[in-house]
Formats: structure tokens, C-alpha cells, sequence
């Protein structure tokens, strides 16, 4: 049998998991062991008598990081803990990483799971990133205090593309992204908010005239608020009419 899908974390916070992770699609999902949740403490790993985890920056600055020893120490005893699968991911949640995407998403839902490790205070001492070969994810170009928040938002991501976690295999393939497109509007009950109406179409019945419709509105959006993307879609587009 093979296990399931595993996110292990490494932090200095272990009691802010599952947190969130633990409520709605995703807390069922862990309930009910379509994926497991590990968080480990890092402190666990300290050897000095005060625990200690960080250290002043080498060459001044303000702030602490954390110590490469401690954090070495930390990924080995989760790597080679037993049961654990050798070959899984190994990131390090980093305002300097390459931005998450749903493409990478889908690359870490499939396979055993990451391990994740989580910064605090001014980061991590470069040698355990280069020594462990982690590799640093972002979840955007702003400074949170820790990693654990963007851990849960990665974490978050993947289980939801599990299999049986979402309901409707389409909610995954028609959602933003997943062509480079942002999702067209959606509408439901009541037929009339505030004076608003529904868009006719979308109450016409005419499927191939509501897939045209969502299609245009997609399309319109991306390309208004996301001209990266709207490259990268009209690109895709060129090269599928060559072939
Ligand atoms: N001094 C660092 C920021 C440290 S923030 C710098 O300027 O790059 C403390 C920790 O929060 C980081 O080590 C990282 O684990 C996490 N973090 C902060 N912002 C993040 C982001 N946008 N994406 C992923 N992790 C982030």
C-alpha cells in the first residue's frame, strides 16, 4: 500500500497546525486520512542548554537567524525518521524564492508530499539552504513574520487537487490558471441582487453560448489585470494554431 500524501513541517510554532488546515475541504481530508500533517518543532533539534535557535547576523544588522546547525539537524531527524519516504521536495518558505504557481502546485500534489521548512526573524543562515538543498518557494512580494502562514497557503493548495478531496473533478479544471486565464465572473441565486440581474446568457440554457460567454469574460479579465499572464496565454494560443 502506498501512504498518503504528507506535509511535514518544520517550525518553531507547531501548535499553529493544523489551524486552518484543519477546518472545511482540507480538515475532512486530514479527519479522514487522505493526507497527513506533521509539525515538528525545531527547537527540538537545539543542543546547548538554553535551547537556542537563532544568532545575531554575522556581520552585523538587525534581527536574529536562524542557526544552520540546529536547522541541519532539524530536516535530517524528520528525513530519517522511519516510515518516511526518502525522496520528497525539501523547500524553504522565502520572500526570495521563486513565486509559487499552480503549475508547481500539481507538480508537489502528486508524489509523497513536501518537506517544508518555515523562517522566522530575519531568515536562515545560507549554508543549511545550500547544504540541504532547499529549494525557496514565496507566496508573493511582501515580507511575512514567519513561514507558516505561506506553508499552510502551499499546503492548502496541494491537498485540494488530492484525489477525493474536491467533490467535481471540473471545480479543479475550469478554475484560474488553469489554462492562464483568471475564472470568469460566477453568479447564483437570487435571480435579482440590488437591482442586478444575472447575465441573460448565463440563465439562457444555450451551453455553447455560456462556455462562449465565460470564455470572453475570462479572457477580458486577464487580460486587464494580468497582462503576465495574458502573454503567456495569447503565446500559448500562437503556438497551438502553428502545430
Ligand atoms: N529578512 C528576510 C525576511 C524574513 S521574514 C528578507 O528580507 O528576505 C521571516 C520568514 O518569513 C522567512 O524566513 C520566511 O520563512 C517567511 N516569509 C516571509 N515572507 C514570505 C513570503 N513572501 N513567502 C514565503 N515565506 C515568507
Amino acid at each position: 500500500m502506498t501512504s498518503p500524501w504528507r506535509a511535514t513541517v518544520l517550525t518553531l510554532f507547531p501548535e499553529m497546525f493544523p489551524g486552518p488546515l484543519g477546518v472545511s475541504l482540507a480538515g475532512k481530508a486530514l479527519a479522514s486520512g487522505v493526507w497527513q500533517l506533521e509539525a515538528r518543532d525545531i527547537r527540538d533539534s537545539a543542543t546547548d542548554r538554553h535551547r537556542s535557535v537563532d544568532d545575531t547576523p554575522a556581520g552585523g544588522g538587525p534581527g536574529m537567524v536562524l542557526r544552520a546547525d540546529v536547522l541541519a539537524a532539524a530536516i535530517d531527524a524528520a528525513e530519517f525518521a522511519p516510515d518516511r519516504p526518502k525522496e520528497r521536495p525539501r523547500l524553504l518558505m522565502s520572500p526570495r524564492g521563486r513565486p509559487l504557481t499552480q503549475s508547481r502546485v500539481r507538480q508537489l500534489a502528486v508524489g509523497p508530499g513536501p518537506l517544508i521548512v518555515c523562517g522566522r526573524f530575519e531568515g536562515v543562515d545560507q549554508r543549511v539552504i545550500e547544504a540541504r538543498q532547499l529549494e525557496e518557494m514565496s507566496v508573493g512580494d511582501y515580507v511575512l513574520s514567519g513561514g507558516e502562514i505561506a506553508a499552510m497557503a502551499l499546503i492548502d493548495a496541494c491537498v485540494r487537487l488530492l484525489p477525493g478531496v474536491m467533490g467535481k473533478a471540473e471545480s479543479a479544471s475550469e478554475e484560474s490558471f488553469s489554462d492562464s486565464l483568471l475564472e470568469y465572473p460566477q453568479y447564483t441565486r437570487p435571480q435579482t441582487f440590488e437591482g442586478r440581474p444575472i447575465p441573460d446568457t448565463l440563465t439562457s440554457g444555450d451551453h455553447a453560448k455560456v462556455a462562449a460567454w465565460r470564455r470572453a469574460e475570462a479572457e477580458a479579465l486577464t487580460q486587464a489585470r494580468r497582462p503576465d499572464l495574458w502573454g503567456a496565454y495569447e503565446n500559448a494560443a500562437k503556438n497551438a494554431t502553428k502545430e
